[in-house]
């Protein structure tokens, strides 16, 4: 089952943070064969390891009507507001095929499915290919083993496996002529077309930022890391910096669109540094033996507290002056205050989401390394009541 931890929107930019949570649901092993057969074709095989009489996969836009077609003779797709179900009239089945082209859409609430690189490689998001079986009545996770096939000569980068739920949701998958590079910690696969001011805005901040947090919360990092990072769509207007930490699997992708890509400001540099700070407090936020966020519970909690780690972090890095926070705060206070504190929606999760930690009058890193630490005790998600009982015990 598919569950959204929400997103962020900070002037022109947005960062989509799904996870993917099973809950103790039960699980079904399932192996998932990914061939790139033509540019813009792929075959996916799915082989269950008991018999299913569906496959349910969260509704994505337009993405699989528009660009799946099942090849297994006798079965076919239905997609309702929800979720896309694959079935064969109720009979049981053990494996089923389909057939995808390249999908250029997206819905601004979901990952993007498909990321294309100047060097003509392509990005595929896996856990859109992942769901739920059901048996009858019965619905069961999908627990997928993936396997990568990519064309003659193609290099295939798969994402780092899902340390915090195995068989769960995976990130992005590399299909072209690169190589991911390393880069400090981390490992980074960058587009050619990326103008140098923000791979050095990205580079800089990130290596900064993870350095910082490692210190500050006295904890390495759990996952190999893995940064994408893909540009389109210059004749859009405007700056557009989608990001996404694709939690408990090491990786974070950015996807860079607009004419002012192409412009080096400071206003800009500053959007997408704090961008890669928010994402890389994420990383953090997950780099926890068990527990964490969940997609379901308080996104403020996680959104509003990656928006705290960042100021934070950034300003302790000198990335940011204290200006430059001061007018991040203010204009966030601003939004909240329209809001009336609520954070019931889009924007309130992250605005109202930092106010909230602002007003309870402790550091943000002794916070947060208090919640790391008490997620892991039993695997309870951060909550209201777990902030609640730390800051009284401070
Ligand atoms: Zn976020």
């Amino acid at each position: 089952m598919q569950r959204f931890l929400g997103l962020c929107a900070a002037f022109l930019m947005l960062c989509v943070s799904p996870l993917v949570h099973a809950e103790e649901q039960p699980g079904l092993a399932v192996a998932v064969d990914v061939h790139h057969v033509a540019k813009d074709l792929w075959r996916v095989d799915y082989r269950f390891a008991q018999p299913v009489t569906a496959v349910k996969l969260h509704s994505i836009g337009k993405f699989r009507q528009q660009e799946w077609k099942v090849l297994t003779p006798g079965m076919r797709m239905t997609s309702d507001p929800d979720s896309d179900v694959i079935a064969s009239k109720g009979k049981p089945f053990k494996t089923a095929s389909v057939q995808i082209r390249t999908f250029d859409g997206w819905s601004p609430k979901e990952y993007v499915s498909f990321n294309r690189f100047g060097d003509g490689g392509t990005s595929v998001y896996l856990g859109h290919l992942q769901g739920d079986v059901e048996q009858g009545k019965k619905t069961l996770a999908m627990r997928t083993d993936i396997k990568l096939f990519g064309l003659a000569q193609e290099n295939v980068i798969a994402p780092p496996a899902n340390r915090l739920e195995p068989g769960g949701a995976r990130g992005y998958a590399y299909f072209g002529p690169s190589q991911a590079v390393p880069a400090g910690a981390v490992k980074i696969l960058i587009d050619p077309r990326t103008p140098q001011w923000l791979r050095e805005t990205i580079l800089d901040a990130g290596a900064k930022t993870a350095s910082y947090y490692e210190k500050a919360y006295q904890r390495d990092l759990k996952d190999e890391l893995l940064i994408m990072v893909s540009v389109d769509n210059f004749e859009s207007s405007g700056f557009s910096m989608k990001g996404g930490a694709i939690l408990g699997q090491g990786q974070v992708s950015y996807r860079l669109e607009g004419k002012q890509v192409l412009l080096d400001h400071p206003k800009l540099r500053a959007i997408a540094a704090l961008n890669v700070a928010h994402e890389m407090a994420h990383v953090w936020q997950m780099a926890v033996a068990q527990g964490g966020m969940r997609g379901d519970q308080d996104p403020w909690i996680h959104e509003g507290g990656a928006e705290a780690m960042a100021l934070d972090a950034l300003l302790q890095t000198g990335v940011y002056s204290e200006e430059l926070v001061k007018a991040y705060r203010a204009k966030q206070a601003a939004t909240c205050e329209k809001l009336g504190g609520a954070v019931d929606t889009y924007d309130g999760i992250y605005a109202c989401g930092l106010m909230r930690f602002d007003k309870l009058g402790v550091g943000i890193v002794p916070l947060w390394r208090s919640m790391m630490l008490a997620t892991e005790v039993k695997g309870d998600p951060y909550s209201q009541q777990m902030i609640d009982a730390i800051v009284s015990a401070m």
